[in-house]
């Protein structure tokens, strides 16, 4: 997945995400600490398997999306399908100036799927995208949403056709900057095959698992919401490319910067 464009120019927009408030060198202050954690346990946990993954990708810096609402349509265009497709499809949007939720919202729905064919699942996916907009549009858009504690605007969105939980915490963090957990099918299976979770755990067990990790309990510091998103969004992505290149489906485990922990090779 491409890198977060930069917000030059005349039509930046008022939200930014979180890597310019919570700088990268947040992550690598709390990196020593928990290299000593780390190094104190000799054992894999989701700390170090976040600070392994940090070591060998480097911060990665997403979401890919110049809007929080651009965010929001990618989360939605990204069900069942590789983002190289999302890509396409959100430059076809941009390319016919249709990627606002009034646009989308106007939009006959055979020309919206046309617009987003390389998404797949278009005819189903603009159904998904035209009830979002008109949603988002009656709540009052991104400002009043971004108005709602962290669990009323879970809720909200759960609450909206098409919206499941990895679309909703897709928004979540990367749109509205929330420390909610981002699981996917990459993140089951990487940490199932490295033997820190069942591989036949839900999602919210899933997901509360990764957020009690990062809460600071037993001696760790606590972490601020702040520093709790950034390491979420990083760690989410960090999975994502792991998932993507090295732990397939046939797990390339020779070039695996964790394979020496893997329960998966024992
Ligand atoms: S060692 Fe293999 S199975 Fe284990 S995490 Fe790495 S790629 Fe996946």
């Amino acid at each position: 997945m491409a890198l977060l464009p930069g917000f030059s120019g005349s039509h930046a927009p008022a939200w930014e995400p979180i890597r310019l408030s919570v700088s990268t060198s947040c992550l690598h202050s709390h990196a020593g600490a928990w290299e000593r954690v780390i190094s104190e346990a000799f054992t894999l946990t989701l700390f170090s398997v976040y600070q392994k993954l940090l070591d060998q990708y480097g911060p990665q810096q997403w979401w890919p999306a110049d809007t929080p609402f651009e965010v929001m349509v990618g989360a939605i265009l990204t069900q069942n399908t590789a983002w190289t497709n999302v890509e396409k499809s959100i430059a076809q949007l941009k390319a016919k100036r249709k990627l606002t939720p009034q646009a989308i919202d106007r939009l006959p729905h055979e020309q919206l799927a046309e617009l987003i064919r390389a998404s797949g699942y278009f005819n189903v996916k603009a159904t998904r995208l035209k009830n979002f907009c008109h949603w988002y549009l009656v709540q009052g858009g991104f400002d009043a949403l971004n108005e709602l504690e962290t669990a009323s605007l879970r809720h909200e969105l759960l609450s909206v056709k098409g919206v499941g939980p990895e679309t909703a915490d897709d928004m979540m963090l990367y749109a509205f900057n929330r420390p909610i957990f981002v699981v996917d099918a990459y993140t089951r299976r990487i940490f199932s095959r490295l033997g820190l979770v069942d591989d036949g755990i839900k999602y919210e067990p899933l997901r509360e698992t990764f957020e009690l990790e990062f809460m600071g309990k037993r001696k760790r510091k606590r972490l601020s919401f702040d520093e709790r998103v950034a390491h979420y969004n990083e760690y989410h992505a960090l999975i994502v490319v792991h998932g993507k290149d090295v732990c397939r489906t046939r797990p390339r485990c020779e070039e695996c910067c964790l394979r020496r922990q893997c329960a998966y090779l024992k």
